[in-house]
């Protein structure tokens, strides 16, 4: 078998993966970052405004590498920056996938982290409270990996889940089972006239944005409602019984639309036959939602469906952390010594049952910290987490999955990644004024 070393070991190259093997490099880790798929980005690359580095009261609180990426994405036509919304935000900030896909590339390349795609970690040897090594399949051959640090970007927990550490998953539902937030593939209309669709659809006034290759303003951001054609789509198919009918879509384009629509209901997103029926039936939905659409919405009448590449996974584990984002914070918008950054987006669940969306408002100042200990697994000594499963309660990680916070938590892990495996130091017992000290010089927003 095979064997790699490295300082950080970064297991997935998402939004999250991305920002944290950034950090870490650029910190003078040794930086291998393992991806499954043959390309970096994760969610992130199929069309998604990324939320949100501004609170209700449109207060930035979210800088640094996430920053970078968003200033990065508009320098290359893909992205139009951050815009004012009068709905459930006060701000969006739309980025488009592939863009953010191509820079990510290029800046990883550039700080010299090594990218092995392909590479899916399927096993873990530990000693005590010590992962030895992770097992890494890629293409027809088995590899084992070592590093000072692993830190676990997969959005699942998989690296803490396989070398058998603490964690939840989803929320109680009625029955006393726990279930998870609804799974979606996204699908982008090109050939649109977005004026026309954003004015059949939209159900608050649009976020309206300019770029430097158009003329005049169009819409980058609204969400909307299909109910007037809600008899169409019941003829069409038993699957839109299951929502109501929210949509959201953004785009950097003035002829393009990526739309959050279709619903995976009772998914496991760590499974993969579950994954594989939801992506049978996703790719059905969007083939007929497409077909629906083009048919009978305004702007739409030239339209060419894309489906995104991958179906999206809002829920699935949370790791059982030395502290965790709360309830509370949420409610109250609370502020802590040990903060890493802040969460700005209000708590978005999809009922795992019913797919109704529910969106809280953060209290206080419209924001709330995230403790250093909420990326830090109680079950290990060289393990870090960031993204989509860091610990957090359900309302909590409402509002941390989102991307700005993925990068948030990203950035921090990764730096925290290089300073441990160089001193060989357990990241349970970190010097935290030390990490915020170091975040806050690289441009990190710390309050
Ligand atoms: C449909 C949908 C709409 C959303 N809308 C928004 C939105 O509008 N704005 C917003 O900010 N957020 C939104 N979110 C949330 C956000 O997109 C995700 O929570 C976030 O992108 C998660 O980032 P991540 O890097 O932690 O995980 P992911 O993007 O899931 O990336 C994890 C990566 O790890 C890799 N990986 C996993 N397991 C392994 C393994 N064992 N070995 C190797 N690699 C592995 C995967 O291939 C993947 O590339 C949405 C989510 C969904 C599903």
């Amino acid at each position: 078998m095979t064997e790699k070393d490295c300082d950080v070991l970064v297991v997935g190259g998402g939004v999250t993966g991305v920002g944290a093997a950034l950090a870490a490099a650029r910190n003078g880790a040794r930086t291998t970052l393992l991806e499954a798929h043959p390309f970096v980005g994760g969610n992130a690359t199929t069309g998604l405004a990324i939320h949100s580095y501004f609170t209700r009261y449109r207060e930035q609180v979210v800088k640094g590498v996430a920053q970078e990426l968003v200033d990065a994405c508009q320098a290359a036509g893909g992205s139009v920056g951050h815009v004012p919304y009068d709905g459930y935000v006060s701000m969006v900030t739309p980025v488009d996938g592939d863009t953010f896909r191509m820079v990510a590339t290029r800046l990883l390349h550039e700080a010299g982290v090594t990218i092995i795609y392909g590479a899916t970690v399927i096993g873990a040897r530990r000693t005590g409270e010590h992962i030895d090594a992770l097992q890494v399949a890629v293409k027809a051959e088995l590899r084992e990996y070592t590093a000072g640090i692993y830190l676990d970007a997969s959005g699942d927990g998989d690296v803490v889940a396989l070398a058998g550490g603490e964690y939840t998953k989803g929320q109680p539902i009625a029955g006393g089972r726990r279930g998870m937030q609804p799974v979606t593939m996204m699908f982008a209309a090109s050939n649109v006239d977005t004026r026309r669709a954003a004015k059949a659809l939209a159900i608050y006034e649009p976020a309206m944005a300019t770029r430097p290759d158009y003329d005049g303003e169009f819409p980058v951001y609204f969400n909307g409602t299909l109910e007037a054609w809600e008899d169409q789509l019941v003829e069409a198919g038993e699957i839109f019984a299951k929502q109501k009918k929210q949509i959201w879509i953004n785009t950097v384009w003035p002829f393009h639309l990526n739309l959050n629509l279709s619903v995976g209901i009772g998914v496991d997103g760590t499974d993969a036959d579950s994954m594989s029926a939801a992506t049978v039936d996703l790719t059905r939905q969007v083939a007929i939602l497409s077909r629906v659409i083009k048919a009978n919405v305004p702007g739409f009448e030239h339209s060419r469906t894309i489906p995104a590449s991958i179906v999206g996974v809002r829920e699935t584990r949370n790791i059982v952390g030395i502290a965790q984002c709360t309830d509370e914070d949420v409610r109250e918008g609370l502020k802590h010594e040990d903060t890493i950054g802040r969460s700005a987006f209000p708590s978005d669940i999809h009922d795992p049952i019913t797919g109704d969306v529910v969106h809280t408002d953060i209290g206080g100042d419209g924001s709330f910290d995230i403790r250093y200990g909420a990326l830090v697994p109680r079950s290990f000594d060289n393990v870090l987490v960031a993204g989509r499963c860091i610990s957090a309660t359900h309302a909590a990680h409402g509002t941390t999955r989102n991307m700005a916070q993925c990068l948030v938590t990203g950035e921090a892990a990764g730096v925290a990644a290089a300073m441990t495996s160089k001193s060989g130091t357990d990241p349970r017992l970190l010097d935290v004024p030390a990490l915020q000290e170091r975040l806050a010089a690289q441009g990190a927003f710390l309050g």
